[in-house]
């Protein structure tokens, strides 16, 4: 993914994004399908065993290597589908490495392939209105699809890439990359901060607060949930286990969506050309809470929301920058002195400002890095924070 979290990238982007297209493949298609991805799982273990003896998973080293052998084995399978294969292959090897899976002194583990996906590339499939054509052993397939409004309107303005065709509880998906050309700069000025945050799910600098209850609630059963199977250790209780915990992802992922689409509208209406965010590399050292709740929403979960907002900041025409996160929940961000935050409310001694604490965390965030411009509307009080944050438009709840 072309992402950058450092402050000095303001260039335009692609962004890459996936379309899932659910396939409306007749039986005969089906079962064509199903062949070409039994092949080419044959391909992809073929080329393991070049891989694992000679330790190499550099792209171009291991066509040369494997290309000639698995065209002679299965000669069905076409030139551009063996190219895919030795593809496939290598990345599976260099995530493995990455993921400090191959040690120097032993030999290279074998990865196994399932024939449940194929690799395509530009040359192997094409899309025409509402039907996909896919390359098979035995010609191409017309397979018509089905996908969201949302999915279309991306389809439809990015460039089509790679993709991977897969099988799903009986169904074939069509998971195709595009490269996304970014929305034209906004005409917004000024900063809005967003806090991620522990009690709330986040917080803006113009004072809107997005409340982390449901989240939170639902979160504790599931936990409650995991804790019993976990006791339990039976076979069956792990299965369950397994099929809960992706349960519990897609629901962070559906608020975590609806939150983020949230953030940035309000960015919008309020006229920022940018969105800050806190860079939180090193946040499981920086949350002081009981055990309880630092189960609650792991870091993958803020994690994730900030890279929803950011994608759709993106889209939006908006800037976003992420900013050192140090200070910015104990600072007052009316005169800059260190306050006290007692959970949502923070209070300054010196200047007597009181705060939503996730509010008051967020104009911190929209002061910390360098400005781009004044704020529409910010009135000038404070020389040090004038020039980033958007004025509070929103009553902030809790007070
Ligand atoms: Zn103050």
């Amino acid at each position: 993914m072309l992402h950058c979290r450092l402050d000095c990238c303001k260039v335009s982007y692609m962004s890459m994004r996936t379309v899932s297209l659910k396939l409306l493949a007749t039986p005969d298609q089906s079962v064509a399908l199903s062949a070409l991805a039994s092949v080419f799982a044959d391909a992809c273990s073929a080329i393991v065993q070049h891989a694992v003896e000679h330790r190499c998973w550099n792209r171009v080293a291991l066509h040369h290597l494997a290309y000639y052998p698995v065209r002679e084995r299965l000669p069905s399978l076409g030139s551009q589908m063996v190219c895919q294969a030795v593809h496939r292959v290598a990345d599976a090897y260099k995530t493995l490495k990455a993921n400090k899976g191959i040690a120097k002194d032993k030999p290279v583990p074998a990865i196994n392939f399932n024939p449940t996906s194929v690799n395509f590339d530009k040359r192997t499939y094409s899309i025409k209105g509402d039907v996909l054509s896919l390359f098979t052993l035995d010609g191409r397939a017309k397979v018509p699809f089905v996908c969201g409004r949302y999915q279309r309107n991306l389809l439809s303005s990015g460039i089509p890439k790679e993709a991977r065709l897969i099988i799903r509880k009986g169904i074939w998906y069509f998971n195709l990359v595009l490269n996304i050309p970014d929305a034209a700069p906004s005409s917004g000025s000024g900063s809005m901060g967003v806090d991620v945050g522990e009690n709330n799910l986040s917080a803006s600098s113009t004072g809107k607060v997005w409340g982390g209850g449901q989240l939170r609630h639902s979160r504790d059963e599931y936990l409650a949930h995991r804790r019993r199977l976990q006791a339990n250790g039976s076979r069956a209780a792990k299965r369950k286990l397994r099929t809960i915990s992706g349960r519990e992802r897609r629901h962070v992922k559906h608020v975590n969506h609806e939150v983020s689409r949230s953030i940035v509208a309000e960015a919008v209406n309020s006229g920022a050309g940018e969105v800050r965010m806190e860079d939180l590399t090193n946040i499981r050292a920086n949350i002081k809470a009981g055990k309880r709740v630092r189960t609650r929403l792991h870091r993958w979960a803020f994690r994730q929301l900030q890279d929803f907002v950011a994608y759709k900041a993106r889209g939006a025409g908006l800037a976003v920058t992420f900013v050192d996160p140090a200070y910015t929940s104990k600072t007052c961000s009316v005169c800059g002195t260190i306050g006290a935050r007692v959970k949502h409310l923070f209070s300054c001694a010196t200047c007597g400002t009181r705060l939503h604490s996730d509010v008051n965390g967020a104009r911190n965030i929209a002061g910390f890095a360098k400005p781009i411009g004044i704020a529409r509307g910010c009135k000038v009080t404070s020389p040090k924070f004038a020039h980033q944050v958007l004025p509070v438009a929103v009553e902030s709840p809790v007070l």
